[in-house]
């Protein structure tokens, strides 16, 4: 009988077997996973479960009885060490298990600080996974001091969760805006005022010299050699897909584990799905990190390991939320040189609209569902959005998509 393992008991890995199952395969799946929990979903992490707003069983993707209902031999606390892909096993410790089929849905590291800087003071946090928000929950309390590192949306929603909570919050940012990175300057300015309002101190263009300490971080020294006292720090610089197990066995790795339009890696009997994956997409190659992905994905690999070829078509879509405000983005930005300003129906909803020439790429929707909405279905259509019409607040955006 065939039999297909998974690593990593993630969002991916667990959209995969469940896709395997409800699409009738019938052979043996073990999907193994290096966290105590069984899969859970990560965006409450730094929204409401870290604001105490939703319960640990509402993390969980399904009840942990899903698995074994549905034969599906679920290994948590187990890190996988190696594969063997001659041998087309898996190494874990001592013991080998054989697979016909292997998908790696390993995530994403996150960046942490090195040791020199204060890295590995204690109080020093990375938010990725349920153990990591754990233990920074117990150092959320009114009138401590938090230092943020990074003005990405996971720096930003912890800034948020934390000064709803009643924390004195200062967030530095090296680059000369807070999500340089990834969106407009617009969308940075409405992030900084709505943050401003909320009393954290955004610090832009500023790096982080050292965090300070003896065994505890106490303190930090910023890059324009001004100091903070500090009780405890949240790193949010990034992260990196998360590609070890696949390299050391040889597989192509570019921006991640390289896979074809169908998923598969160089090595044939390998998929990979999620975070730590590369794909082709328009003419180039790209690696997302959500949710949206993780899941599309993983259920285009399932349906060809089952022996259909379908390719992945991405269309990305992401969110964030940060105090009262719902972020939804539609499309990929990369690569425009003019930006649209739409104000919203609503006191503080507004959307942001990305042209590169007078294509559409992707919308930024502030409180504004149905710009976002409309915006996305554009993009997914291929089709564009004429700037006066998107401009003009009175105008209604639906005829657009005719
Ligand atoms: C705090 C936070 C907030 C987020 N907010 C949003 C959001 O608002 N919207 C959005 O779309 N996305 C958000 N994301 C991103 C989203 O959660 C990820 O893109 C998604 O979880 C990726 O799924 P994945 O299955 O690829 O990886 P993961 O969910 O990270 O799962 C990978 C799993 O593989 C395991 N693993 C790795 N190596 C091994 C090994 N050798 N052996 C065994 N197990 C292994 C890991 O332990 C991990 O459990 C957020 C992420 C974080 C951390």
């Amino acid at each position: 009988m065939s039999h297909i393992v998974v690593i990593g008991a993630g969002q991916a890995g667990a959209s995969l077997v469940a896709k395997l199952r409800n699409s009738g395969f019938d052979g043996d799946i073990t999907l193994i996973g290096a966290e105590p929990a069984p899969p859970y979903q990560r965006p409450p992490l730094s929204k409401a479960y870290l604001l105490g707003e939703m319960e640990l069983e509402r993390l969980y993707l399904r009840p942990e009885s899903f698995y074994s209902d549905n034969n599906i031999t679920l290994r948590l606390n187990t890190h996988v060490d190696a594969i063997d892909a001659s041998a087309r096993e898996v190494v874990i410790g001592d013991e080998r298990i054989s697979y016909d089929q292997l998908a790696l849905t390993t995530g994403s590291v996150p960046r942490r600080l090195p040791a020199a800087i204060g890295g590995t003071l204690e109080g020093v946090h990375v938010v990725r996974t349920l153990e990591d928000v754990d233990q920074m929950a117990t150092e959320i309390e009114k009138d401590r001091r938090v230092l943020i590192i990074g003005g990405g949306y996971i720096g930003l929603e912890a800034a948020a969760v934390a000064a709803k909570k009643g924390l004195n919050v200062t967030l530095v940012e090296m680059a000369d805006r807070i999500l340089q990175r990834v969106a407009a300057p617009e969308t940075s300015d409405y992030f900084r005022a709505l943050h401003h309002a909320h009393g954290v101190d955004i610090r832009e263009g500023v790096g982080l010299d050292r965090l300070t300490g003896e065994g505890r971080v106490t303190g930090a020294v910023l890059s324009d050699g001004s100091t903070l006292d500090v009780d405890f720090a949240v790193i949010g610089v990034g992260i990196a897909p998360d590609t070890g197990l696949a390299e050391a066995a040889g597989l192509e790795i570019e921006n991640g584990i390289k896979t074809d339009a169908h998923g598969r890696t160089s090595d044939s009997a390998i998929w990979a799905a999620g975070d730590c994956a590369s794909f082709p997409y328009r003419g180039t190659r790209i690696r997302l990190e959500s949710v949206p992905n993780a899941i599309d994905q993983a259920e285009i690999v399932a349906r060809n390991m089952m022996g259909e070829n379908v390719d992945y078509i991405a269309k990305p879509w992401f969110w964030s939320d940060q105090y009262d405000v719902k972020l939804q983005i539609a499309g990929l930005n990369a690569g425009y040189d003019n930006v649209v300003a739409r104000p919203g129906e609503h006191d503080g909803s507004m959307s942001f609209w990305y042209y590169q020439g007078d294509t559409l790429l992707a919308v930024d929707a502030m409180n504004d569902p149905r710009a976002y909405m409309i915006g996305k279905r554009l993009i997914e259509a291929g089709k564009s959005a004429d700037k006066t019409v998107i401009s003009d607040p009175s105008a209604d955006l639906k005829p657009l998509l005719k």
